[in-house]
Order: C-alpha cells, then structure tokens, then sequence
C-alpha cells in the first residue's frame, strides 16, 4: 500500500511521497532514522523520518530496506543481449579474440528486423531494472535496414529503441552513433551497412531531431556518440565535439579498448587514440571515454585531470579479453570513473564496480588497492565503487542523477536486507558486502523517477517481455552458422 501525503496550496496540491526505508546509503556510509521527500520525480528533501512525520507526512514505510541511489549503465548495445551465450566458442584449430567476436556480433546484428530489436531492447532493459540500473546510456548504431537503406523515417530504429525503454520505465540517455569508416582510412565493410552515417551534415540533422522529438518526455535524453577513431575521420570529430557542447549534451565515444586500435591509429596519424582526440580538442571535461583500457601513464594523467569521465565495463572487458583497466591510477589522478554493461554478457552493476577493485588485486598481487573513505587507521574501497556505480555514471550521462540528494532524480533502489548474501550484515559491514561480494539479486525494489518499477523482485512485464524475448533469442543460431564468416583479423 503505498500512502502519499498531499502538501498546501503553495505546491498545487503535488502528491510527496515519504519513503522511510529502515537503512539509508547517504554521504559514503549508512545510516539508519531517514526518510526521503519525492515530489515531482525528485527528491525534495532527506530528513529524519521523525521530523517528516511532524511536518505532517504519511510514511510509506520499507521494512528491510536498504535505499541507494539507482545504478547507472552508462554504455551498452542492447541488441548485443541476444547473442548472449552465442559467442562462447572458438574454432579447434584458431583462436577466438575481440576481432572474430565481432564478425559474430555483426551476424546478429544484420539478422534482426526492426520490431525484434524493439523486443530483445525491451527485454534487456527490463534484466537491467532488475539489477538495479535506473538509467541506461544506450550507444545506439543500429540505423539502417538489413540491406543498408535509410528507413522511410531514419530514425524508426531510436525511436523503437527508446520506446523499448519507456515501455518498461527505464530512464534512457540515447547515444546517437555516427559511424562512417570500416576502419582506420577503410570503407564502410558491407556487413557495416547498418550502422552508416556517411554524411556529417545528415547525421546532425538526425540529432536535432532526435533532440526536439523527445524534449518534452521526461525520462529520455539524447547524446552524441562518435563511434571511435576507427569508425568516424578526424576531421568530424571536432565538429561533433562542437555541437554536443552547443545543444548541452552528452559526448561518448570507444577509445582504446584494443591494442590493435592503437597500433592503427599509430600508423595512420603517428597518434596513440588518446593523443590524437586530445590534439583534436575533444578531451573537455565530461566528454565520455569509453574502455580507455590501453593507457600511457602520460594518457591516463591527462584524462583524468581534464575531467574526462572513462567508462569502464569491466565484465565485457574480461569476456572479450581486452584488458585491465587502470582504475587506481585514474582514481589516484583524481578521474572519475563510470560503468557500463556494453555487450551484456552480464547485466549486473554491482560485478562491475567490484572488478574494478578484484582487478587491481590481480595485477599488483595485493589485497584492498583503491582509495576511498580514509581514516587515520584503514582505507575502504567500497564507497568510491559504489559511487562509481550510481554518481560516475550520472556524470557521464549529464544527469541530475546518482546522489541521494535535494534535486536529483528520484532514481532509487531498495535492497532486500534479508538476501542469504547479505546475513549477519552490520551498518559497517554493507558498503563492503554490496560492493565486493552480493548478487545483484539482492535489489528488491526499483523506482524511476520517483515511480515504483520494480517491487520485491518483480517487473509487471516481465512474462510478456521475456516471451517476446525468447521467440527472437531461439531464432539466433550459434553464431558460427549464423556468419559463415571465419574469424579475421584487422
Ligand atoms: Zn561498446
């Protein structure tokens, strides 16, 4: 039952609703006597639940509860959720890499038709409410039909998508992708075709009218999205740059995730990645790299202090064996650090942020390596990796989102104190059991902009999404027969 109280004639009669959880995850610790004020999809106010009540509020009471601030996903290709278990293979006389896991990757993406992408896009959103994510950054480059024509409206494939996130409430930034290159001083390769922005003036055009389409809907941004230096020239990425700054929104871009991109990018321009977008002008602060795992101590220093966000996705990054990402010397030069689900492997933000910490360990063969709440005794990781999960992908998404904090989003997850994963749990002890060791089954409960998505586990769409789901997932082969396509190297 959820109780609502109603406020005076100064606030027009908007409904407050005043969630008093017994555990709150406030200011890097936990904390137990608060509530939390939500009015028109923002938190209004935290205050002690007793003050709240006195102030004349019903409250909606959530009996062993922890609330955080809802995870943000802040990269990932939702379509990539249907070759999910697909690509787990290699030839017996070969190897499998990045590079062959993406010719598989573009089989599946050339066998879906638009109102498929719409189902497994809507499933996937949906495993992503029940991890925990209230927002997903969606590095959209799906745009063209199978045979590499512009739909009769160009943009019936983002609208499909961010229809698949508003059916299933899921607040959705929209990266955009320009995509015009097959690689490196390469023409588009024919099983690219999809993903073709071939005219810079087209594209922008496309953005604007992405961003005028969905100004009024509350629960949608729109962002600009290079796909990398591999796949967009030079010469537009200042442009871009230029008129994400402009229209005020977010700026993405892959760099680095290969040591084969560098190289490329080496021979091409006599540039690592990294130097060739910071001579270009785009590395301001809050432009959005995504990966950045192959790093100089000079790139990683740079990033950092310019207030470029790095989204690191770190179970994808292990998946495709990429890489480590070099967390602590981001963290340590000050950088913010974000998380993203990117091929959905796994769709769950708290294995991300804590192989930020595990990978560390194994690099350096120590235990406990990331910076965080300090005192004169003992350093604890877990609330930077926390942080990391809800504030760094706010950032990266230019959202007023990520902190239990007057004016944000109401973008809230309750988790379930009584989860087997989290028995004999002290106030001390969660931040530590969230971050480095629970599921994230343990998140009972998810609100979106202040609405209820999610309770005690389930999704009210869940049956229906899943069906749709799985018609489409049962008709994607393993992906050897679905190419014909050996693997091949770039
Ligand atoms: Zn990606």
């Amino acid at each position: 039952v959820t109780h609502t109280a109603r406020v005076g004639s100064g606030a027009r009669g908007a409904a407050v609703t005043v969630l008093a959880p017994d555990l709150i995850f406030h200011q890097g610790r936990v904390e137990s006597g608060l509530a939390l004020a939500v009015r028109d999809g923002r938190i209004e106010r935290i205050a002690s639940a007793a003050s709240l009540v006195e102030a004349g509020h019903t409250l909606e009471r959530l009996p062993g509860r922890l609330l955080l601030p809802g995870f943000v996903n802040a990269h990932s290709h939702a379509f990539q959720r249907v070759i999910r278990g697909r690509t787990q293979w290699r030839p017996a006389r070969g190897q499998a890499d990045f590079w062959s896991w993406r010719e598989a990757m573009y089989g599946a993406a050339l066998g879906l038709a638009a109102a498929e992408i719409q189902a497994v896009a809507r499933f996937c959103f949906l495993e992503m409410l029940l991890a925990g994510y209230t927002t997903v950054g969606e590095f959209h480059y799906l745009h063209r039909d199978e045979h590499g024509q512009r739909y009769a409206d160009p943009l019936e494939l983002s609208r499909r998508v961010i229809a698949a996130a508003e059916e299933v409430g899921i607040r959705i930034a929209h990266l955009h992708v320009c995509y015009a290159r097959g690689g490196v001083d390469r023409e588009l390769l024919p099983e690219q075709r999809r993903f073709a922005t071939p005219d810079l003036d087209e594209y922008l055009r496309d953005v604007d009218a992405l961003i005028a389409a969905y100004r009024s809907s509350p629960g949608v941004t729109i962002g600009v999205a290079p796909h990398s230096v591999r796949a967009v020239p030079p010469d537009w990425l200042r442009p871009l740059h230029d008129a994400a700054s402009s229209w005020g929104v977010a700026f993405h871009m892959h760099a680095a995730e290969q040591p084969a991109e560098v190289e490329a990018a080496r021979a091409a321009w006599g540039r690592r990645p990294v130097e060739l977008l910071a001579d270009l002008g785009v590395l301001q602060g809050g432009t959005c790299l995504v990966h950045a795992t192959h790093l100089t101590d000079e790139e990683v220093r740079f990033v950092a202090e310019a207030g470029v966000v790095v989204c690191a996705c770190p179970t994808t990054e292990r998946d495709l064996g990429d890489g480590f990402l070099r967390g602590q010397e981001l963290l340590a030069h000050g950088g913010t650090v974000a998380v993203g689900s990117d091929s959905q492997t796994i769709i769950d933000p708290l294995e991300e942020i804590r192989l930020i910490e595990y990978h560390e360990r194994l690099r350096r063969l120590q235990r406990v390596v990331l910076g965080g709440n300090e005192t004169a005794d003992t350093v604890e990781p877990a609330p930077t990796l926390l942080r990391i999960a809800s504030a760094g992908g706010a950032a990266a998404l230019k959202l007023h989102a990520g902190e239990l904090q007057a004016g944000m989003h109401a973008d809230l997850v309750g988790i379930d104190l009584e989860h087997p994963s989290l028995a004999g749990w002290t106030e001390a002890a969660l931040p530590a059991l969230l971050a480095l060791s629970a599921p994230s089954a343990v998140v009972a409960d998810v609100w979106v902009g202040g609405h209820r998505r999610v309770t005690a586990g389930r999704h009210p769409l869940l049956a229906e999404a899943a069906l749709g789901f799985s018609e489409v997932a049962r008709r994607t082969p393993l992906l050897s027969a679905l190419t014909g396509i050996p693997p091949r190297r770039q």
